[in-house]
């Protein structure tokens, strides 16, 4: 069914990081045949907050015909190499859920396999010895090399970031491609009578935008789609009950870490993300345990240097927008909805909402079709990221406090639930449709916060002692060569894009 004529005006409601990063795309890759208009109130400002990423920005990045280091240098990045776990299985564990490949799986099995027969036969190698990237990370070193490819994403700067994007689409686009940039607070949204479709937004200055396709990034109000078309949001705190979290930066006392912190605490948990000039802090915490101030107080007493800014508290409900395409409105961002930030999978998923977006593309008109693939491939994309989060939380031995024990007492989704209880029985993961995580992902959180499967594949056994000796060895050999050639993370930063 046909619902709207051709749609050739796009206008994006929103100029924080998913409203330049729409516009970036959109006017890049489509921008020859879309009119486009992005909407932003410097009076209301940004979340302030979203540093760290997933490797797949890079592909974003590639697309757009974006360089790294001019990137890097002005949004005063750092490389990520995954994210250091601490006090989540047990207080004073630690581990990496890194980006890199761990050791060498075969047809039959992953690696985990091979190491879980290892570890009977008397090798005890942790897990992440047999990783590059998590080995690098543990060393803080980091370089871009031909003969050591690594995987990575970037901690950037997040108001920085936006301002990046804006000025790569006044500056950077294909002739006959523009982004029109309205300073504004948009003050009312107009729906159309007949189909309630919105047809125009209204600024502060009285002027009428009009357009066939919006794109409501304006964060957590979403003001397209809840405030004017009444979406509807699934609230997921049952299964992720932190609601709030308090932000500050730092300056800089040392090297930056090639890698997130992600420290658990009693009622939650606190992020560094360490950038060239500062480091962004932050606690995330359930308001039920832990009350503002005092959350706010125990930022204060755990992070490392002179803080730059005051802390800032922002509150959150878990979940998802019911519909992430409505009518004619997409939301992007925090407007689609939010689950918190321990994979650091926001920004991803702005990335793929636009990719997805662009592929269904109703140029013709939107048709129920088109929203309908948008909306099935989100859910699933979003569920799985939300199994793997609760995954944290569900996973630990944690019992040490009122929050930890409320975790462990929660109900998890039955899919989480088969996850668990099938590596616990048989060591095996198999991912489902939109997961967003690998195998190893899976497998490197599961063993980190301490659940061990009770079996592993046969096919690890027909090695021979001798054999399984030699691959684990020699596996760990090769990573800690590799790891050796490297230069200290900040020393290649500073080469690269200081
Ligand atoms: C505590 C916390 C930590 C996070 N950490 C991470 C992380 O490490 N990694 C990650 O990937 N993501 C993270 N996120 C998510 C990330 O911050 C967001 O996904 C990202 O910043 C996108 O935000 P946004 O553009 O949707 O919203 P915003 O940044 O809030 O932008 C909204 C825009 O809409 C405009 N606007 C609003 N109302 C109006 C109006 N009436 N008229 C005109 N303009 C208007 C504003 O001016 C602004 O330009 C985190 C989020 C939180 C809350």
């Amino acid at each position: 069914m046909l619902t709207t004529d051709k749609v050739q005006k796009v206008v994006i409601a929103g100029g924080g990081t998913a409203g330049w990063m729409a516009a970036a795309a959109l006017a890049k890759l489509l921008g020859k045949n879309l009119d486009i208009t992005l909407i932003e109130s410097d009076e209301i400002g940004t979340v302030g907050v979203g540093e760290a990423t997933i490797p797949p920005i890079r592909t974003f990045h590639r697309l757009l015909g974006i360089n790294e280091q001019e990137m890097m240098r002005e949004t005063q990045a750092t490389f990520k190499l995954g994210i250091g776990f601490e006090n989540w299985g047990n207080i004073n564990d630690n581990y990496i859920h890194s980006f890199g490949i761990t050791g060498k799986e075969c047809w039959a099995g992953e690696f985990h396999h091979f190491w879980l027969h290892g570890l009977q036969k008397g090798h005890s190698a942790d897990f992440g010895d047999y990783c590059f990237e998590l080995q690098a990370a543990r060393a803080g070193k980091f370089a871009l090399s031909p003969n050591h490819p690594i995987n990575y994403a970037y901690h950037l700067d997040a108001t920085k970031y936006a301002k990046f994007l804006r000025h790569f689409c006044e500056t950077k686009l294909p002739e006959g491609s523009a982004v029109n940039r309205i300073e504004g607070k948009i003050v009312d949204v107009v729906l159309n009578q007949t189909n309630g479709f919105i047809q125009s937004v209204t600024l502060n200055s009285g002027q009428v935008i009009e357009g066939d396709l919006f794109i409501d990034c304006t964060g957590f109000r979403g003001l397209l789609i809840e405030q004017a078309l009444h979406t509807g949001y699934d609230d997921w705190s049952h299964w992720l009950p932190c609601d709030s979290a308090v932000a500050v930066q730092t300056k800089s006392t040392g090297p930056a870490l090639p890698y997130t912190r992600s420290i658990a605490h009693d009622s939650g948990w606190q992020w560094r993300i360490p950038l060239q000039n500062r480091v962004g802090n932050g606690l995330v915490y359930c308001s039920r345990y832990m009350s503002d101030a005092q959350a706010t107080d125990k930022l204060l007493s755990n992070i490392e240097g002179d803080t730059l800014n005051e802390p800032r508290v922002l509150k959150f409900k878990t979940g998802r927008r019911r519909k992430g395409w409505n009518k004619n409105c997409v939301a992007l961002g925090l407007s689609s909805g939010f689950i918190e930030p321990l994979e650091s999978t926001s920004i991803h998923l702005i990335m793929t909402g636009i990719i997805r977006l662009m592929r269904l593309f109703p140029f013709g008109g939107i048709e129920q079709t088109f929203i309908d693939e948008y909306n099935t491939k989100l859910k699933t994309e979003l569920e799985s990221i939300r199994d793997f989060i609760v995954l944290h939380y569900n996973v630990t031995n944690r019992q040490d406090s009122g929050f930890w024990r409320h975790c462990k007492q929660l109900d998890i989704p039955d899919s989480l639930a088969h996850k668990i209880s099938l590596f616990k029985q048989t060591g095996r993961v198999f991912l489902d449709d939109g997961d967003i995580f690998r195998v190893d992902s899976w497998v490197q959180v599961m063993l980190g916060q301490g659940l061990m499967p009770q079996q592993y594949h046969h096919i690890a056994q027909t090695m021979s002692d001798d054999e399984l000796s030699k691959f684990l060895n020699g596996l760990r050999e090769q990573v800690n060569k590799a790891v050796e050639s490297l230069p200290q993370h900040q020393t290649f930063v500073d080469r690269y894009c200081q």
